[in-house]
């Protein structure tokens, strides 16, 4: 594997969020009766006529400029032709040699510092619509999603390891997500990705052959297939075989990747410009109000988080790559609490409670408000750090102010000092052994016996006061 290089390039297809679709008034809604959301347009009907959909080509120009994309003034819809039961109308319409925008970059972190990775061309097509394989006998045809604005975003074949493609693939999901014309979602589809790989001798400047894969619907199977796909090739080379261009499908179940078809070429799908549909022409003025009107993007909310709030780089990533959480972090702000204290609660007990219930922060139903008065309250010593995890969990789910959680469990926790030297001095009593190898400088035995006191009280007991008290008791007593 120290031999060779890994070369990948994506292509990534993200539905637009668009009310309607593409070339025609059906709406776009997710879920609804199959053929329902349907009309001559998008069924490919002979005679029927598109029309661009105003709010797309908005989205699509959004995107490019927020990856620093050329927007071509003029660019052309063109048909690419070839059959499938999904495409009634025998060809996608699509962008071919003068799509909307060309020449971009997004940056992305990688162990050697930041790394830029070039975007080839942003182009607008329609989906197609979606086969339902009910049994053994009957394929279906569902054209709800025929028609759905898409926009192809095509990389350069930048990036280096499966770890860099994830990476890449986050960055252009959130920035997506934040410009608020995608939702981002792989499951569903509506953010999908081919990812080209290539492997070559470490050194050479040629590429080698490379495959495309296909239907990875997670990031984690993203990394997976080309793990696998990369380990093929290099078998295949090392045992003096060549890599045959083609599209294979990745199998997340058997976590291996099949051949599906040779690679189609360009020239194979005969495209040609759209008779149909004049050339999208774009003004100065029109492209500089969407720029003008780009909201704040990831990497600027990261600088912004740096330079206002003193985090780190690290820490800013964390917090402003998901914007519902970014936005859940600036609302829990402002509360008189440290914002490094809340971004550490938010990296921390947050991220890693939605990550074990494999929800998003919208299935959260404290509040950031409540979510800062808990921090404060472990900051003001009232409630312990598991105590606070204890209350987080239950107010996660049910919405309650954490101070009411604190009193109906009884979780305040106990600073007060008699109450706490009343339970040291029980716990000392009962380990007379262990107390005689604390003087005689066994310190490890501070651990167990703060532990003894914390059980008698509960839970309840400040550790901080605990471990000082048991400190002034040895020590007076042994003088
Ligand atoms: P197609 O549409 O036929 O798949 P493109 O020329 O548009 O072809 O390239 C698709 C993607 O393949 C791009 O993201 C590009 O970066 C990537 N790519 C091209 N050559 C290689 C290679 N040798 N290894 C890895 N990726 C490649
Ligand atoms: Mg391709
Ligand atoms: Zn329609």
């Amino acid at each position: 594997m120290r031999d060779y290089e890994v070369v990948i390039g994506l292509e990534v297809h993200a539905q637009l969020k668009t009310e309607s679709k593409i070339f025609c008034s059906c709406s776009t809604r997710f879920g609804q009766d199959p053929n329902t959301n349907v009309c001559p347009v998008c069924t490919g009907m002979p005679g029927s006529l598109p029309v661009l959909n105003a709010r797309a080509v908005e989205y699509a120009v959004k995107m490019a400029l927020a990856v620093g994309c050329r927007v071509n003034r003029k660019s052309l819809f063109a048909r690419k032709n070839y059959f499938y039961p999904d495409l009634p109308m025998g060809y996608q319409i699509s962008q071919y040699d003068q799509p909307l925008a060309e020449h971009g970059w997004v940056e992305i972190p990688t162990e050697a510092g930041p790394k830029r990775i070039g975007i080839t061309r942003i182009h607008m097509e329609n989906d197609a619509g979606k086969l339902l394989h009910t049994d053994g006998t009957w394929s279906q045809v569902d054209l709800n999603r025929a028609g759905t604005p898409l926009i192809e975003i095509v990389s350069e074949p930048d990036m280096r390891s499966a770890a860099e493609a994830v990476e890449y693939l986050k960055a252009l999901r959130s920035i997506l997500v934040y410009l608020d014309i995608c939702d981002g979602n792989m499951e569903e589809g509506s953010f999908r990705c081919d990812a080209n790989v290539s492997i070559r001798p470490r050194g050479s400047t040629t590429f080698g052959t490379r495959t495309e894969l296909k239907n990875m619907n997670s990031f984690r199977n993203v990394e997976r297939a080309i793990l696998y796909e990369v380990r093929r090739q290099v078998e295949l080379v090392e045992d003096g075989e060549a890599v045959v261009q083609e599209t294979r499908l990745f199998d997340a179940v058997k976590g291996v990747t099949r051949s599906m078809r040779g690679k189609e070429e360009a020239h194979d799908y005969r495209y040609f410009p759209d008779p149909d549909l004049v050339p999208l022409v774009l003004t100065e003025g029109q492209i500089a109000a969407w720029q003008a009107a780009l909201p704040e993007l990831p990497a600027q909310r990261r600088a912004r988080f740096m330079d206002a709030l003193g985090l780190s780089a690290a820490d800013a990533e964390v917090l402003t790559a998901e914007k519902a959480v970014a936005d859940y972090f600036e609302a829990a702000l402002g509360h008189g609490v440290d914002p490094k204290k809340i971004a550490n609660w938010v990296m921390g007990d947050l991220l890693r409670e939605l990550n074990d219930r494999g929800v998003d922060i919208s299935a959260c139903r404290l509040s950031p408000a409540h979510f800062a008065q808990l921090v404060g309250l472990v900051e003001a010593g009232s409630i312990n750090a598991s105590q606070a995890r204890t209350v987080f969990r239950e107010a996660f789910d049910s919405g309650e102010e954490p101070k009411a959680v604190v009193e109906r469990l009884g979780l305040m926790q106990v600073s007060d000092d008699a109450a706490v030297e009343t339970w040291v001095r029980e716990v000392l009593q009962a380990h007379p052994a262990e107390v005689q190898r604390l003087r005689a400088g066994e310190k490890k035995l501070m651990g167990f016996l703060v532990g003894q006191v914390m059980r008698r009280s509960g839970g309840k007991a400040n550790p901080a006061k605990v471990n000082a008290c048991i400190t002034r008791w040895v020590g007076e007593e042994g003088a």
